[in-house]
């Protein structure tokens, strides 16, 4: 299969769990998982159609913006971000998904500050309570967005979680509706500088649970890319150091 017909077959599934969920499938936002992908097929899914590329490392995202930033695609952040790259993300980043620390906040407010712009966010939540993922704990959400919410050059869109990595369906589902509910309080709660537009929740193995949870925006790379040589490890790094703690 070609990343084309890749793509196709992905938004045909993406298309069906909408109406499954009642949603219009034009509300769906596919965010490609480009990871260890290189540029060249990167540029082939844009020229296929898909228009917002996802990057987990801030060195690896910026070689390949050098090289694709010509082709008009919106670039998202998703990994896991380190204080001392926010210098760098910020080179390419239209939205970063994965803020989720007091430390980053401010430390993006900072630069953004020097830079004298905004920036669009989601809060990252760790809804499987996986030690090897990261994101702030379920009950401390709200109260970090509430603080986020006072720094004005950070625009809060949203919400996104990784699900549990299992085969047990009712388990990534929960994590789905974890996230899903954090978002309809925040919604009643209205707090000031605070949207709900985004969920971005849902991977190539459990996006279309995501929709039907909820999700408008899903993040996916082996469903187009195919499999990755390097383990996943490497980009979810199985134990947290305080430096990555910022
Ligand atoms: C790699 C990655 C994805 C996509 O994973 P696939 O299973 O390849 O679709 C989504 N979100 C994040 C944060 C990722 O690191």
């Amino acid at each position: 299969m070609t990343i084309k017909e890749n793509l196709e077959h992905v938004r045909r599934n993406i298309a069906a769990s909408a109406s499954k969920a009642g949603k219009n499938p034009k509300d769906i936002i596919l965010v490609m998982a480009t990871k260890t992908v290189e540029t060249e097929r990167i540029r082939e899914a844009i020229h296929a159609g898909g228009h917002i590329i996802g990057e987990n490392k801030v060195q690896e995202a910026l070689k390949k913006y050098e090289v694709l930033k010509g082709e008009g695609a919106e670039w998202h952040f998703i990994g896991h971000l380190q204080t001392n790259k926010v210098k760098d993300v910020l080179k390419f980043a239209d939205m970063i998904h994965s803020v989720d620390r007091l430390s980053l906040v401010e430390k993006l407010d900072q630069r953004l500050q020097q830079e004298g712009r905004s920036l669009d966010i989601l809060v990252q939540v760790n809804t499987s309570h996986e030690e090897s993922k990261y994101g702030v704990a379920p009950e401390e959400a709200i109260p970090l967005i509430k603080q986020t919410a006072k720094y004005d050059t950070l625009k809060i869109l949203g919400l996104m979680t990784i699900g549990l990595f299992t085969k047990d369906e009712v388990k990534i589902r929960k994590c789905f509706k974890v996230l899903k509910e954090i978002h309809d309080t925040l919604i009643k709660e209205a707090i000031d500088r605070v949207q709900m537009k985004y969920l971005s929740m849902g991977m190539s193995g459990d996006y279309q649970i995501a929709i039907e949870e909820g999700a408008n925006m899903v993040r996916i790379g082996t469903a187009i890319f195919g499999a990755r040589n390097t383990p996943d490890a490497y980009y979810w790094p199985s134990e947290k150091t305080d430096a990555d703690r910022g």
